[in-house]
Parts: C-alpha cells; structure tokens; sequence
C-alpha cells in the first residue's frame, strides 16, 4: 500500500492561511456555538455546493441537535475569481422548509451576493428561522449589507482554495486553506 505523504497535497501554495488544525479546532467552537443556538430543536441545514461540501460534512457530524441536511447550488455569472452579478439557483431544494428552522451553511462571504440571493430565495419558503453560517468571511470584500450568524475565520482580501474551495473545480481536498502559488493559478486558468 502506498504511504501516503502529508505535505504532497499542498505543494502548490504560496502561503497557509488556516491550518488543518486551525479549521478543525473553530468548527468544534462553531458546533457548540450551533448547539446552544438550537437546543433541542430540528434543523433544515442547507449546504451550498459544492465550495461548502467538505464544511458541511464536518459540522454536520458534531451538531447535538436533530437534523436533516438539504443542499443548493449557487453559480454567479462573471470570472472565475470575481462574481459579478446575483446568482442563479439552480439546484431547488429536496424538502419543505415551511415552518421549519433552516441554517445555510456555506463557504466563504465574500461580496455578499451569493448569500443575499439564498436569503432571499429561502425567505420566500417562511421558514421558522433562517440563519447562517460561513466558514470564512472576507469583510473588506462586501458589496451588499449581509453579514453571516456564524463566522468560522475573517480572512483577508486574498484568493484562498482548500478545505472545499476551489480553482477551476481544483485543491477542493487541500485539507487546509491557503494561497495557490501565481504559476498553478496560470496554468489552471489556461486548463479552463
Ligand atoms: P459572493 O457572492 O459573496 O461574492 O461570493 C461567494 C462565493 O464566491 C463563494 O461561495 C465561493 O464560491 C466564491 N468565492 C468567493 N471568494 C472566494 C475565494 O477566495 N476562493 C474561492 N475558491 N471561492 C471564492
Ligand atoms: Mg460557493
């Protein structure tokens, strides 16, 4: 069997932003923030895909109250690094979430329209409660007035792949958050 090589995965970053046990300390703090907020009540949790796939399967098995797990997608129009306009929804939800209270959970907060349009979108539903919780926020980047429930780190004004996030669909399995090296963003650009 192959060993497998802890740093081989990383090897195309400039710089670690979130550690693996950065990230892994903070969603146990978020799963007791989550757990307080709730108490013993029953959560629609919505997962954005596919940036918050790997979040959300984290939290989900720390979370102490009754759950069931729904998922979105988003997908802005524009460049790869930069969303211009709302998003589109394109992956309706599977279940009722009439009466019910509904957490999004989803990657990063960034200008603030991705999560805006989901609100939105989910609002029209009348869910008992509906909040939210992003792993990361980049406040600096904001372009509407929203601001998450549950913040995992601020980060600053950067790029970041890993931990879900990705270039092109890539570095989704980093399993830390970092800055892609200038040459991969290239060639993964050229590659798209
Ligand atoms: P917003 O609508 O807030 O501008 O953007 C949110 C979405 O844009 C995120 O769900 C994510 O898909 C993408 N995004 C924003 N910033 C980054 C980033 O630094 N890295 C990656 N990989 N995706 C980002
Ligand atoms: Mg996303």
């Amino acid at each position: 069997m192959k060993t497998l090589n802890p740093t081989y995965r990383r090897k195309d970053l400039e710089k670690i932003l979130v550690s693996e046990d950065s990230i892994s300390k903070r969603v146990r703090e978020l799963a007791a923030d989550l757990s307080d907020e709730y108490g013993s009540n029953d959560v629609t949790v919505v997962s954005i895909l596919s940036g918050a796939m790997v979040f959300t399967a984290d939290l989900l098995r720390l979370l102490e109250f009754p759950t069931r797990l729904d998922c979105l997608r988003a997908e802005s129009y524009g460049n790869l690094a930069e969303s211009s306009g709302p998003p589109k929804i394109t992956n309706p939800l599977k279940t009722d979430v009439a009466g019910r209270h509904v957490l999004i959970v989803d990657d990063i907060l960034d200008s603030g329209r991705t999560l805006k349009s989901i609100l939105e979108y989910l609002g029209q539903a009348k869910p008992a409660s509906l909040k939210s919780c992003v792993l990361l926020d980049k406040k600096d980047r904001r372009k509407v007035d929203i601001t998450a429930d549950f913040v995992g780190f601020e980060i600053p004004d950067a790029f970041v792949v890993g931990y879900g996030l990705d270039f092109a669909e890539r570095y989704r399995n980093l399993p830390c958050i970092g800055i892609l090296k200038q040459e991969f963003q290239e060639s993964a650009a050229h590659e798209h």
